[in-house]
């Protein structure tokens, strides 16, 4: 493509996704808060344009579009419905495990779905063994004559009971410990794969995140990559595509604090001094560094994106994005709560939801506190696991 066709391709593509966020996703985000109920609306409309297959090459039925394109579409997402974001995330880091698997027929069959925006998929890793350490898991596969067992459970799984395909990891059938783990793709309905609970979480509460009871049979076909390869695919695959997502949700929440801030400054006027808000210099301050706060983290990521697109990325500033972006967010929530009071607190305001959703980051594995004891394990030539 040429630059020109680029452009008009990136443009046209957020165009589409700008009309979906005015015509369902913002409409919808309350509700979907309130009720707890999962976004299949706003879901079935992303992938009604291609949405899902965003990243997917276009010879298994994709757009494949630019990673600065992803970043920016779960920006878009996470400003208007964080909920919405997050399952739009999962998704995207199962499908790039999924692209490992691309030579196998049964895989390519379900990528060319996602494309068509018939299938959802996302990650079902996370153990109560490993907890926020869901790139180790604890459970194992065995050969058996009917095939290969697994038996676990899964903790946290977004979008459980709603996605098509679930893709999830176990130890390998010869693995001494964790790191030697597969990867498999495993339809929803399959045998023995049971929804077994509700989400009940402070945010994100459209996100069914929800525990998966696993005890099936499964076969070779559905297993992504070689046996044995999960941590590579981990390392080269799902951390880089989860660290962008889970970066670009929080980025989007901080920017709609922000937003909403900057609107009930300017709005708030106290009759009996006859001032507005926004005439305090304390207040105009936390505007200034809520807005530095948000245009740091951005920049960061779009400076991270591009060097990856660039393949020039090294281990510590993969870590290091997340653990800026969910850093900021939760300055900027803190700041958005001073700045907006009792209309921040109150429950069923925009702020007060986004505020709930901030907080989730920070409990996400590889959650910010893992992470910056990896970076301090590499700066100081530690041995990692990674
Ligand atoms: C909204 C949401 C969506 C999710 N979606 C998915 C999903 O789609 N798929 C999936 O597999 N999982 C998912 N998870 C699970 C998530 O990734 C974590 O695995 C889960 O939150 C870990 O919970 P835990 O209670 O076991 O944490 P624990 O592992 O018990 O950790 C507790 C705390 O200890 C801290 N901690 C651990 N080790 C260290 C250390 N070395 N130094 C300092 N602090 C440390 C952690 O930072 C954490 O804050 C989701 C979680 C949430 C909240």
């Amino acid at each position: 493509m040429s630059t020109i066709q680029e452009k008009n391709f990136t443009q046209d593509l957020l165009t589409k996704l700008d009309d979906i966020i005015v015509d369902f996703v913002a409409p919808n985000a309350a509700r979907i808060d309130r009720e707890r109920e999962f976004p299949r609306e706003n879901i079935t409309e992303l992938g009604r344009e291609g949405f899902l297959g965003l990243i997917i090459p276009q010879q298994l039925g994709g757009l494949e579009a630019p990673l600065s394109l992803y970043k920016e579409t779960v920006i878009r997402l996470a400003q208007a419905c964080a909920s919405t974001a997050l399952v739009y995330v999962q998704h995207m880091s199962a499908v790039s495990i999924l692209l490992y698997g691309k030579e196998n027929d049964y895989i390519k069959n379900i990528l060319s779905n996602i494309g068509k925006g018939q299938c959802l998929t996302t990650i079902a890793l996370s153990e109560a063994g490993s907890g926020c350490y869901f790139f180790l898991p604890v459970s194992q596969v065995n050969e058996t004559d009917k095939g290969l067992r697994l038996k676990t459970n899964k903790i946290m799984v977004t979008s459980a009971g709603e996605a098509d395909v679930y893709v999830i990891n176990s130890k390998a059938t010869f693995a001494k410990n964790s790191m030697q783990s597969n990867f498999f793709a495993v339809a929803s309905e399959y045998n023995g794969i049971e929804v077994g609970g509700k989400w009940e979480g402070m945010g994100l509460r459209g996100n069914q995140s929800a525990p998966l009871t696993i005890d099936t049979y499964l076969n070779k076909q559905m297993l992504i990559g070689e046996e044995g390869e999960g941590f590579k695919i981990t390392r080269e695959a799902l951390l880089p595509m989860g660290q962008i997502g889970i970066s670009a949700v929080n980025i989007g929440i901080a920017k709609a604090i922000y937003n909403e801030s900057v609107n009930y400054v300017k709005k708030r006027f106290y009759t009996h001094i006859n001032t507005n808000l926004s005439d305090f210099q304390s207040i105009q301050q936390m505007i200034g560094e809520i807005k530095v706060l948000c245009d740091q983290a951005e920049t960061a990521l779009n400076v991270f994106v591009q060097r990856m697109e660039n393949k020039e990325v090294d281990m510590v500033s993969t870590l290091e994005v997340k653990v800026m972006a969910c850093q900021t967010v939760l300055q900027v929530a803190e700041l958005g709560l001073k700045v907006c009071g009792g209309h921040a607190y109150s429950a069923n305001t925009p702020i007060e939801r986004y505020i709930r959703d901030s907080m989730a980051g920070t409990v996400m594995g590889p959650t910010p506190d893992v992470l910056k004891e990896l970076i301090g394990k590499i700066v100081l030539d530690v041995p990692t696991q990674l």
